[in-house]
């Protein structure tokens, strides 16, 4: 069974006219049902004939998952929906309102392989990929609960985008098709632990999105300690690749940095940052590190955090401090996991 939602639309251009045998433009038609006007069953594709309606039925699926659970943030409005996939996996994403409009943070993968000792979703490992049309559909019913208009997205729920390399880059390729949902890459950023290869693949994409790098550490042997991929993809060749992300999109890289009390706040820390980001058109997010109940880890005080990007910003660096949303609902940054019922 052909998998519809994953498709790009070259790809769906592709199974309608070499394996349907049917004409270019009922492509589009399918293209614009599913991403534009929504059907979630070939039944609702009322300008296909009812044979080719039946014919889809039976070689083709629409996987949506369902919304089991819903918490809403008193704070902040923001929602955190719980999804069950067509296996019954469990994945979550979060709806954050901001003046520029509504954003949604998506999971790429159920769980997460990479380990960070900070985050909730390294917990269990991965179990597995999530689809295209998975990651897609996770906004998709997102849109039709809360019945407005979705216009930005980050890949920062569980998971590792760049892990999941080809779903990721195909979901990207839908959600900025112009026959569909029509997002402006501009408004998407993909967050990395820092699979070096894949970042430099992903800048010759010619996807014009932000590139996200969590960066945490800029001394080598102490990210080592918070981030297991480090052992793998050194920070000097981590830089290097969002460098040429730089020169290749034109777009500056944001460096994600959660902020540990003792760990990587200390006067040594801005050095180094001040000495690895030298003459890089980057900006530095800092978030205060939240509070997974398995790990240790501590926020520093806000006038602490405050400091912080006050030294940092004296070696010409931008910082900014991600506002935390949807913190009563483990909804922040490292708090989404691949939850279990
Ligand atoms: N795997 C990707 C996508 C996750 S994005 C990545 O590593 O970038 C989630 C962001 O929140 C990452 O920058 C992650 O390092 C950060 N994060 C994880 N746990 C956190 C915590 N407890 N507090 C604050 N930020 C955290």
């Amino acid at each position: 069974m052909k998998d519809l939602l994953s498709l790009t639309y070259d790809e769906l251009l592709d199974f309608v006219t070499d394996e349907l045998c049917e004409k270019r433009f009922r492509a589009d038609q399918i293209f614009t049902w599913l991403h534009k006007r929504r059907v979630k069953d070939f039944s609702g594709m009322t300008d296909l004939s009812k044979a080719l309606r039946e014919r889809l039925s039976k070689v083709a699926l629409l996987n949506y998952p369902v919304i089991i659970k819903k918490l809403s943030s008193k704070l902040d409005g923001t929602v955190k929906y719980l999804f069950s996939m067509a296996d019954g996996e469990r994945i979550e994403a979060v709806l954050m309102r901001y003046n520029t409009g509504l954003s949604v943070c998506l999971s790429s993968e159920a769980g997460c392989p990479m380990g960070c000792a900070f985050c909730a979703s390294a917990i269990n490992g991965k179990s597995r990929d999530l689809t295209a049309g998975e990651v897609l559909s996770e906004l998709y019913m997102i849109e039709d609960d809360c019945g407005e208009r979705v216009s930005h997205a980050v890949l920062m729920g569980t998971g590792e985008p760049l892990d999941n390399y080809d779903n990721v880059i195909s979901f990207l390729r839908i959600v900025t098709d112009e026959r569909g949902q029509d997002m402006s890459g501009r408004n998407i950023t993909l967050s990395t632990c820092g699979i070096v290869p894949n970042i430099k693949r992903l800048s010759d994409e010619g996807l014009p999105i932000t590139l996200a790098l969590s960066l945490h550490s800029p001394i080598q042997e102490e990210r080592e300690k918070i981030m297991p991929i480090a052992r793998v993809y050194p920070l000097p060749d981590v830089i290097d690749a969002c460098r040429y992300y730089f020169e290749k999109t034109g777009r500056r890289v944001t460096m994600e940095y959660s902020l540990i009390k003792g760990v990587n706040d200390r006067d040594e820390d801005i050095k180094a940052l001040s000495v690895l980001l030298k003459d890089f058109p980057c900006h530095i997010n800092l978030i205060p590190v939240n509070p997974v109940k398995e790990a240790v880890f501590k926020a520093p005080e806000r006038q602490e955090v405050i400091a912080f990007q006050k030294k940092v910003e004296k070696y010409g660096i931008n910082v900014t401090i991600r506002r935390e949303l949807g913190r009563d609902i483990e909804g922040s940054c490292g708090q989404l996991r691949n939850a279990k019922a």
